[in-house]
Formats: structure tokens, sequence, C-alpha cells
């Protein structure tokens, strides 16, 4: 049985370079193309939960991504006004403690550039200002090529489409279609820590309010606060699916806000502004030698914080198959692995939506009264959903097979 020794990743973003490594460490040649002139990730917070946690340990990334994280002590949600708490479950060590790897909070910028420098280190070909445009299966050769805008092309056995939300590789697979506007924007931000009047609680806070969500937590040790400020909108205007947002509109728009909101959004000097999409279910995400895997093949609100986490179960679940089987045979095996388990993730991060915004009037409210009852009388309830997501452990499935 021929296993893959050449691999084409197209996009070098959390997924690819997850999937890039766990193949080349394991001795498999890899050349991943992205379109950027130069590495690099937006300036905004990530909250990676112990089932990504897991995988970055197995790839060796926890000790030197320690230096960069930060440790919540509880996820919160909280009344947009009074703060009263509707659910505060705990993080910290308790976490650690339940699932077997941390809760941490990293800067996309820190765990972009530690994967990026293990992928170097372990033999990955980084070929930059590569925009992928098509690629064709050759048959009698066995190799799957991939055309670049610029004319060049690059062979391998195999191409892993990680190039992210308007996925060139999907389009060809599937279909040009655009992602669906989900009818949500939100405001990224970084602020110094030393530039608040006020007391941040050390939790991943969501601040829940009608028509409108506000995420708070720390980043690099305490250093600095991310915020995601999240506001329904009927229609999403510009061309371009992230542009820079205006600070004066985003203090205005949460300025009536609890202070832990309205005076960190004082305190932020710039911000981005995204349009948030989404696709339905897939009927396929693989097609010959070719496979998605990510925002490509699923992009989900980030309601429950678990797109980067479920491209990186991705890249490394993909990685073990094709490690270990025949491609044709790696490619069913993880479409019926994944897709199920990523469907899933979507729609939980939708259905949040509902729950964060008080959809409803008085129903939605009663929701998050439950939601507070819940976690007083009966919190085995949250946790059993909760462990769904972060206790999935897609290491030690392998050693089950
Ligand atoms: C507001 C917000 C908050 C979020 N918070 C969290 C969170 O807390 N936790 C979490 O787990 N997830 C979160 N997410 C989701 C997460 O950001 C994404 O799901 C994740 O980045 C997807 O990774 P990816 O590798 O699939 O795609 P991407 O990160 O989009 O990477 C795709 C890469 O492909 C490259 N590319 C694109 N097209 C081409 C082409 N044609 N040729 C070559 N290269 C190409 C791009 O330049 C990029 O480098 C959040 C998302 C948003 C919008």
């Amino acid at each position: 049985m021929a296993l893959v020794s050449r691999v084409l990743v197209a996009g070098a973003g959390i997924g690819g370079l997850c999937a890039a490594l766990a193949l080349a460490k394991q001795g498999v040649h890899v050349v991943v193309l992205e379109q950027a002139q130069a590495l690099g990730e937006v300036g905004a917070g990530l909250q990676m939960s112990p089932n990504a946690m897991k995988v970055l340990r197995e790839l060796g990334l926890e000790p030197e991504l320690s230096a960069f994280a930060f440790v919540p002590q509880h996820a919160a949600i909280r009344h947009y006004k009074t703060g009263e708490y509707y659910l505060k479950s705990p993080l910290g060590e308790q976490a650690e403690a339940r699932y077997g790897a941390p809760y941490w909070h990293l800067h996309r910028a820190d765990l972009h550039q530690v994967l990026a420098q293990a992928c170097s280190q372990a033999g990955v070909e980084l070929v930059l200002n590569s925009m992928v445009t098509a690629y064709r299966e050759d048959a009698e050769l066995n190799q799957v090529y991939v055309l670049l805008e610029d004319g060049r092309e690059f062979y391998g056995d195999i191409l892993i489409g990680a190039d992210g939300l308007r996925s060139k590789v999907r389009e060809q697979m599937l279909g040009e279609e655009r992602p669906t506007f989900m009818g949500q924007v939100a405001w990224r931000g970084v602020i110094s820590a030393s530039d608040l009047t006020v007391d941040v609680k050390p939790d991943a806070c969501v601040w829940a309010g009608p028509g409108r969500h506000f995420v708070s937590y720390y980043l690099r040790g305490g250093d600095y606060v991310n915020f995601v400020a999240v506001e329904e909108r009927s229609d999403w205007q510009s061309e371009s699916w992230r542009e820079e947002g205006d600070v004066e509109e985003l203090r205005q728009a949460f300025a009536d806000w609890h202070p832990e909101v309205s005076q960190l959004v004082a305190a932020a000097s710039s911000t981005f502004l995204w349009a948030l999409n989404g696709r339905d279910e897939l009927p396929t995400w693989r097609h010959g030698r070719v496979v998605l895997i990510g925002d490509a093949c699923h992009p989900m609100l980030p309601f429950m914080a678990q797109g980067a986490a479920m491209a990186i179960e991705d890249g490394y679940v993909l990685a073990e198959y094709l490690l270990r089987y025949e491609w044709s045979v790696a490619l069913t095996k993880y479409e019926q692995i994944r897709k199920p388990r990523a469907t899933k993730v979507q729609q939980m991060s939708k259905a949040n939506a509902g729950l964060y915004h008080m959809h409803g009037g008085v129903f939605g409210k009663a929701k998050l009264r439950a939601l507070q009852a819940a976690g007083c009388f009966a919190p085995q309830v949250i946790q059993s959903k909760l462990d769904g997501v972060y206790g999935h452990d897609v290491i030690t499935r392998w050693a089950k097979e």
C-alpha cells in the first residue's frame, strides 16, 4: 500500500499549517501555497478550548505557546446592563482536570507564528505570494496539479484546500456560490490592559443584550484585553468582508451597557468590522485527490469560539488518516468522521445567537433564566453540553483503532 509522500496545501491559515505540521513531522514532503506576500494574522484573540489544545500539545507546541497564553477562570454569560450572571462555569484548573488539556486564550498572531516556525523546522516548504486559482487531476500520473494565478504549477499526491471562507478549491469542487451573510457583524479589537480604567474579570465573558452581544477576555498573560462586539444587521453593503470599523459608532452602540463594556470600548483606539458569513452543510468535502478542511468547508458563526478549533481538529485527523491509509480510504474516513462533528458545532454556534441576543422577547429572557437555574440546580446539564465539544479527543481515538 503506497501512502502519500508529497502533499499540497492551499492556504497557510491555522488549519492548513496544522495539517502541514502533522504530516511533515512524519516525513511527508508538504508544500503550502499561500496567497499573502508575508505571513501574518489579524490583531485579534482566539479562545482555544481543550479539544484544540490536545492537538497543539500533540504537535509539541504547548511549551512555546504557554508563554503567550492567558488562562481564564470562568466561562460567563452576563446581563448587558446589570452585569447579573446567567452562567458562571469554571474553566482554569477545573477545565484542565476535567478535559485533560487547558482552556487558553491566545493572540492569533502568536499561535500562527508558533505554528509557522514549527512547520519550517519540520521541513514544510512554504511558498508565499502564491494564489491558487485551479487544480486538475492527472489519472495516468496519479497526481493532482495546482495552478497559481501567475501561471506556476505544483504537483502532489493530494491537495488539501485550507483556503478559508472564500476557498477557490471549494469553488472548483462544488461550484461558485458565495457564503451567506448571517445577518451579523462583529467589531474586533485588542486593548492594552494598562489603558483601562475598569477592572475586567479574568473570564471568557459574553455580555448578552437585545440584538447584540459583547465578548471580552484577556490575552498574553493579562497584558491585553480582546473584544468582539456583535450586532445584528439586515445587510452588508460593502464588497469586502472585513474593513476598518468606526470606533465612534462602536462606542455609541455600547454606550449604555455595563461599565465593564462601555469603558472597554471607550479605551479602544481602532477596530475592524467583519461581516459574519456561513454556509449550509456541503454535500461533500472531497473529490478525487482533493479535500477541504476548516472554513473552506464549514465556516461557522463564532458563537461557540470553535471555528479555528475545528480547523485544527480537521488538520490533525486528516493527516493521521493519510499517514495510515491509502489516500482514497483516508479521505473517505476523514469525511465520515469530521463532517458530523463540524456540522453539529456549526449548528450549536448558530443557536447561541438567539440566546446571546435575547431573541423572542420574554421567551428569550426566559431561556437565559433557565440557563441560570440550571447553573444553580443542575450544573451537570450545562456541563454535558460543553463536554461534547471540549471533551472531544481526536488524539486518543488513534490508540483505539
Ligand atoms: C469575530 C470572530 C471571532 C472568532 N473567534 C474564534 C475563537 O475564539 N476560537 C476559534 O476557535 N475560532 C474563532 N473564530 C473562527 C476562526 O477565526 C476561523 O474559523 C479560522 O481562522 C479558520 O481557519 P482556516 O485555516 O480554515 O482559514 P483561514 O484562517 O481563513 O486561513 C485561510 C488561509 O488561506 C489563504 N488563502 C485564501 N485563498 C487562497 C488562495 N486562493 N490561494 C492561496 N492561499 C489562499 C488565506 O490568505 C489564509 O492564510 C472567530 C472568527 C471570527 C470572525
